[in-house]
């Protein structure tokens, strides 16, 4: 049996018709930058996270940095994040003049490590970007007083998290601005790059809504308002993401299905550590995410036994080439470091088979045994 990460093939099979005709009626209608298909699924989106507005962009990292400078942040600001994150999380940061000040991760839960927070924040910290990574939110409650309390931006980096909730509230719509990214493979992926940046406030709406498009405003064109890109998203973009937006709350339900059945097929194995669900999350398992200590050699085993794993993230980001230039070294990050030699990204998506799940489980065992 093979057992890929994902198969993007089988979902597009079991939608074909659906998706077809909306990409089919999309060059159609020939709106092919923003238009009508965004426009609705900005609508629908926002709807969906529970918050006034979306802004379709380019891709998650520029709705991070479009994020960031509506935010009025730049040279000379700190923005706090993690360092077990995708590397466009910092890179946004970097972007836009500001930089970016690391702090360690949650042991259990991989997700920004609240208590490191505090002693981090200098006379210029600007911004704060929590990333709710795998599927699972970071503790919002806490960082969001200790943002009050300090005058900060919260933003959220929910690039993988679309649909999970904190105490029932949606991720991205509980810091003052939300990202997200439709990068293929995430939960809910566009046929090339997306993202969008959601928020309550109208004034950064606005802001947003200018700067993804040359700094104009969509009624007054050619008028430069302020120095801006081009961070739009493509027609057909909004067109398939309309069609697959319906079917995400199935998705996610799906993925915390065939989530609990390896935790039901692993939880015997003492070697294997399974992600744990915070008491505040709805985990919406972006990534099934073990630990052990003989992670190559699982990996390798694995690969041959048919199963495919991947590993989210192997190099802590002070640690990259790119980031030596930041004043951190090897030790200053202990938990992320540590997590960056045992972590292990097993298969899980959507039209996963439950043989698939059980053959993967059924080989782990063997491994151990
Ligand atoms: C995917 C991802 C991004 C970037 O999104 P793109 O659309 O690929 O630019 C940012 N942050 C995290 C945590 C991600 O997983």
């Amino acid at each position: 049996m093979y057992v890929p990460m994902n198969d993007l093939k089988i979902q597009y099979k079991r939608y074909k018709s659906e998706i077809d005709n909306a990409i089919f009626d999309l060059i159609q209608d020939s709106s092919f930058i923003l238009g009508t298909s965004v426009r609705e699924f900005e609508r629908e989106f926002a709807s969906f996270v529970d918050v006034r507005t979306c802004i379709g962009v380019s891709n998650g990292t520029d709705a991070l940095k479009l994020a960031l400078l509506a935010a009025d942040i730049g040279v000379g600001d700190e923005v706090i994040t993690v360092a077990n994150t995708f590397g466009a999380t910092v890179e946004a940061i970097c972007h836009t003049g500001a930089c970016p000040v690391l702090v360690d991760i949650h042991p259990e839960y991989y997700t920004m490590d609240i208590s490191k927070v505090e002693n981090s924040i200098t006379a210029h910290t600007r911004a704060i970007i929590p990333v709710h990574l795998y599927g699972q939110t970071a503790d919002m409650d806490p960082l969001l007083d200790l943002a009050k309390q300090n005058d900060l931006v919260v933003i959220e980096d929910a690039a993988q998290a679309h649909g999970a909730t904190y105490k029932g509230q949606m991720a991205g719509g509980l810091g003052d601005l939300g990202c997200f990214s439709f990068y293929p493979g995430k939960n809910l992926g566009a046929y090339g790059d997306a993202g969008c940046v959601v928020t309550q406030d109208p004034e950064l709406d606005m802001k947003i809504r200018q700067l993804r498009n040359h700094g104009q405003n969509a009624d007054d064109k050619f008028n430069y308002q302020s120095i801006g890109f081009n961070h739009r998203m493509d027609g057909i973009q909004g067109a398939v993401l309309n069609v697959k937006l319906k079917y995400l709350n199935e998705w996610n339900h799906r993925r915390c299905i065939l989530a609990e059945r390896y935790e039901i097929g692993l939880q015997q194995v003492n070697e294997v550590q399974l992600p744990r669900e915070a008491e505040y999350a709805g985990h919406v398992y972006h990534l099934y995410v073990i630990q052990v200590d003989e992670r190559e050699e699982l990996k390798k085993f694995l690969k041959h036994e048919g199963v495919d794993t991947s590993i989210q993230y192997p190099y802590p980001l002070h640690l990259t080439t790119a980031y030596e230039f930041l004043p951190y070294q090897e030790g200053d990050m202990p938990v992320c470091e540590e997590a960056s030699k045992r972590i292990l990204s097993l298969p899980l998506f959507p039209d996963m088979e439950r043989d698939q799940i059980d053959f993967v489980i059924y080989k782990i065992r063997e491994f151990y045994r």
